[in-house]
C-alpha cells in the first residue's frame, strides 16, 4: 500500500512555499526568463529560508533527506516559475550521487554547504556526442601523481556557471578496458571554463553550459565511489533524481491549470464564460485527469524510492514519462484555451509550455523511458502486462 498523506512537516513546507512562490515570485516570472540567467535574488530567498535543506540528507544539514519532500518543494516552486525549480533540482541532482556513493570525509566537506546553499553543484554527464548515449562519452582521466588528470568537454550542463564543485563522469583506463569513474572537480581552477551558456526556447533563468576540462586537476581524495564504479553512480542518481524533475513537470501541468481554468471562468464569448461551454469542459476536465494522474505516480515513486522498493528503476522511468507527458500536453491546452492570451507573455502559460519541453527531452528523452518500460514487461516471468 502506497500512503500519499503527507506529514504535518510536509504540509507545512508545501504551504510555506506556496505562499513565497505566489507573493514574492509570481510577479517576476516574465522577467526571469526575459533575463536569461540564474535569478540570483531568488537564490538568496531560498537560502534565507533553508529551502536547499531538501537537498541533502538530515545528518549533513538537511531537513528530512526525504524525496516525498524534496518532491514537494519542487513541485510547488514550478508550479509559478519553472527554471527556478531548477535551483533546488540541479543542487539535489548533484547532493545525490555524493550522498549514495562519497566518502565519510566527501560527504562532510560538501553536504553541509549545499544544505545552506553556501556552496553549489552541478552534473556533469552530457557531451556533444553523448546524450542519451552515454557511454559514447570521450572525456578521459589520466592517472598522474597523487590523483588524476581530466580532459574534455561536458554540454548542456546546467549550472555549471555558478557550481562550486562539478560531478563530472569521465573514462578511464582500466586493464587496458575504458571504464567510467566519477569525480568531482573543483570549479576555481584553471583547468575547469564554462565556454559557452545556451541560449533556449524555455526554461530561460536556468543557466545550460558548456565545459570544457583541460588537465583539471582532482586528488585522489576526490574520486567519488571507486575507479570504474561510474556507470552505477550515474544510473543509482538518475533513478532518484528523475523522480524529482517528474514533480517539477507535475508543478508546470498544474500552474498551467491554475492560470487557465481561472481564466476560462472569467472570459466571456459568445455571451456566456468559456467555462459553460462543453467543448472547453472537454478539454479542462482532460487536463485535470493528466494532472491527478501524474501526481499519483510521482508521488508513488517517491514513495517507492523512500520504501527502498526494488521497482524503484520502473517506477522512476514512468513518473518521470507521464509527468513529463503531462506538462507538455496540459500547459499546451493551457495556452489554447486561453486563445490569443494564452499566446502573450502576460498571462504566464507560453512560459509553462516553453519550459515543459524540456522535461522530455533531459533526464533521459522519453522515448528511452518508453522503450526501457517495455523491455522491463517483456522481460518480466509472463511476458505480458496481464
Ligand atoms: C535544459 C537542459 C538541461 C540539461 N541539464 C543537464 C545536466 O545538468 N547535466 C547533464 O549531464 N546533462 C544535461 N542535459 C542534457 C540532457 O540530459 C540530454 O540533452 C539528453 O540526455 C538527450 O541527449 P541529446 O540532447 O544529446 O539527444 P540525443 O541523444 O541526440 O537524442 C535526440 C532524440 O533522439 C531520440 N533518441 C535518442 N536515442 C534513441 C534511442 N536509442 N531510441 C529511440 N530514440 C532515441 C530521442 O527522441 C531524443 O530526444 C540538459 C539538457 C537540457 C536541454
Amino acid at each position: 500500500m502506497i500512503d500519499f498523506t503527507l506529514t504535518e512537516e510536509q504540509s507545512a513546507m508545501r504551504q510555506m512555499v506556496r505562499e513565497l512562490m505566489m507573493e514574492q515570485v509570481r510577479k517576476r516570472t516574465a522577467e526571469i526568463d526575459e533575463a536569461g540567467e540564474i535569478p540570483g535574488w531568488v537564490v538568496e530567498l531560498f537560502r534565507d529560508l533553508d529551502l536547499f535543506t531538501v537537498a541533502v540528507p538530515e545528518q549533513y544539514g538537511g531537513l528530512d533527506g526525504s524525496l516525498v519532500t524534496l518532491c514537494v518543494v519542487v513541485e510547488q516552486i514550478a508550479r509559478v516559475c519553472p527554471a527556478c525549480s531548477m535551483i533546488i533540482g540541479v543542487q539535489s541532482l548533484g547532493a545525490t550521487p555524493i550522498t549514495l556513493f562519497g566518502s565519510a570525509e566527501q560527504r562532510s566537506r560538501w553536504l553541509p554547504a549545499f544544505a545552506t546553499g553556501e556552496k553549489m553543484t552541478a552534473f556533469g554527464l552530457t557531451e556533444p556526442n553523448a546524450g542519451s548515449d552515454v557511454k559514447a562519452m570521450s572525456t578521459r582521466a589520466r592517472r598522474v601523481e597523487g590523483g588524476w588528470r581530466l580532459n574534455g568537454r561536458k554540454t548542456f550542463i546546467s549550472h555549471a556557471n555558478i557550481a562550486d564543485v562539478l560531478v563530472c563522469f569521465a573514462k578511464v583506463d582500466v586493464d587496458g578496458k575504458d571504464k567510467i569513474s566519477a569525480f568531482l572537480v573543483e570549479t576555481d581552477q584553471p583547468g575547469f571554463t564554462v565556454d559557452k551558456i545556451e541560449h533556449k526556447m524555455g526554461m530561460r533563468g536556468s543557466a545550460t553550459c558548456s565545459v570544457v576540462l583541460e588537465n583539471a586537476w582532482v586528488p585522489d581524495a576526490d574520486l567519488l565511489g571507486k575507479v570504474g564504479q561510474g556507470l552505477d553512480i550515474l544510473l543509482k542518481t538518475l533513478h532518484r533524481s528523475r523522480i524529482c524533475s517528474a514533480a517539477q513537470s507535475l508543478g508546470v501541468a498544474q500552474g498551467s491549470l491554475d492560470i487557465s481554468s481561472r481564466y476560462v471562468q472569467e472570459r466571456v464569448q459568445f455571451g456566456r464564460p468559456l467555462a459553460k461551454m462543453q467543448a472547453v469542459q472537454m478539454i479542462v476536465g482532460r487536463m485535470v485527469a493528466q494532472v491527478e494522474s501524474a501526481r499519483c505516480v510521482v508521488y508513488a515513486a517517491a514513495s517507492k524510492y523512500e520504501a527502498k522498493s526494488r521497482d524503484i528503476e520502473r517506477f522512476s522511468a514512468l513518473a518521470k514519462l507521464v509527468a513529463a507527458d503531462a506538462a507538455m500536453k496540459v500547459s499546451t491546452d493551457a495556452v489554447q484555451v486561453m486563445g490569443g492570451y494564452g499566446y502573450t507573455v502576460e498571462y504566464g502559460v507560453e512560459q509553462f509550455m516553453r519550459g515543459a519541453k524540456v522535461f522530455q527531452i533531459f533526464e533521459g528523452a522519453n522515448e528511452l523511458h518508453q522503450m526501457a518500460l517495455a523491455r522491463n514487461l517483456f522481460g518480466s516471468p509472463r511476458g505480458s502486462a496481464t
